[in-house]
């Protein structure tokens, strides 16, 4: 089960390795928290058409439900109201009744109910600083540790459906590497890279330790078709398609998650969102067991996630929602590169 803040996320993010388990029989549920309403229409061609304009919430549905039938994934909305990307400074105050004001009860239960439903052995979701600070994706990452922490307590949301606890939770996961080797290759090959800029502000970004490597190459062009199917959210000459497939799947044909928590034993590097998990004779009896806890309350973990390690070029906050503009080029650098601003 993969919990997204956006309609969207869920193709930007993990897509081929969703394609790629879903092809091998595996049930994949995306969770989308919010409905995407406060979204810009990124595509120029797009732009000003008046069907769009008049139900945005409509339009972007469509688009989900298409991203979810090219993935092969089944899909839920949460049912929460898009935060929006507050810009300014300082900031605006975030407008009422968004995801991100929720209280955690409310959304809390609303996913340990998917959770429960659905019975997933993995979720993945975000890490604590949401991968960029948009609040929807910050609140992701709590609501789905909340969650991850709830589902398989008995005296948790009891009206919520019978116990279940997950067996290992990711957080997507981008690398430094990953980047680098892609900008190297569209340069060897002569063709302008799109990641000169963003190569600078990753450097300056805490490194997360993901040592969890998913070889999806075969399932890129699928996770282009999801992404395009989002039309009014992609640019379809942006630089996400800027960059040849083949080059892709030649360079860096695996895509990347940073287990934070397992329940069964991990051993790093992997290259299987259920290593641990095929080995049990039962997994679905050690779900609905309720574990073992700590004095926090937390499920007992047999491996939890390495703290990030500092950045090579100190300089932005992960964790700040505000703008930040280390080289005053008016972009605000820990947004640069996510769907939604770019
Ligand atoms: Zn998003």
């Amino acid at each position: 089960m993969a919990v997204h803040a956006h309609p969207d996320d869920e193709s930007s993010k993990g897509a081929a390795t969703s394609a790629k388990y879903v092809a091998e029989g595996v049930s994949v549920r995306v969770v989308s928290c919010t409905g995407g309403e406060r979204g810009d229409i990124l595509n120029e061609r797009l732009k000003g058409d008046p069907h769009i304009l008049s139900d945005i919430t409509r339009v972007r549905r469509d688009e989900m439900a298409r991203a979810a039938q090219i993935l092969g994934v089944s899909h839920t909305w949460l049912g929460f109201v898009d935060s929006g990307l507050p810009e300014g400074d300082p900031l605006p105050p975030l407008p009422e009744g968004c995801f991100a004001l929720a209280p955690l009860e409310a959304s809390t239960e609303a996913l340990v109910r998917v959770i429960r439903e659905f019975r997933p052995h993995v979720l993945t979701t975000y890490d604590e600083n949401g991968g960029y600070p948009h609040p929807d994706h910050i609140q992701t990452h709590v609501v789905t540790m909340s969650a991850w922490r709830a589902a398989g307590d008995p005296t948790a949301y009891p009206h919520a459906g019978e116990p279940w606890q997950p067996l290992k939770l990711y957080y997507n996961g981008w690398t430094l590497e990953r980047t680098t080797a892609l900008h190297e290759a569209m340069l060897a090959a002569g063709l302008e890279s799109p990641w000169a800029d963003w190569l600078a502000n990753m450097r300056r970004r805490p490194r997360r330790v993901l040592g969890t490597h998913i070889s999806a190459a075969e399932h890129f062009a699928q996770r282009d078709q999801a992404l395009l199917a989002h039309a009014t959210q992609v640019d379809p000459d942006g630089h996400w398609f800027a960059v040849p497939l083949e080059l892709q799947q030649r360079v860096w044909p695996t895509e990347e998650f940073e287990l934070a928590r397992s329940i069964v034993p991990a051993t790093m590097p992997e290259d299987d969102l259920f290593a641990g998990i095929r080995e049990l004779d039962d997994p679905d009896e050690v779900c609905r067991r309720a574990p073992a806890r700590d004095a926090d309350g937390e499920p007992v973990v047999a491996y939890v996630g390495e703290p990030p390690l500092p950045p090579d070029e100190p300089g932005l906050d992960a964790r700040s929602t505000a703008p930040q503009d280390a080289d005053a080029d008016e972009r605000d650098e820990m947004r640069e590169g996510e769907g939604h601003t770019e």
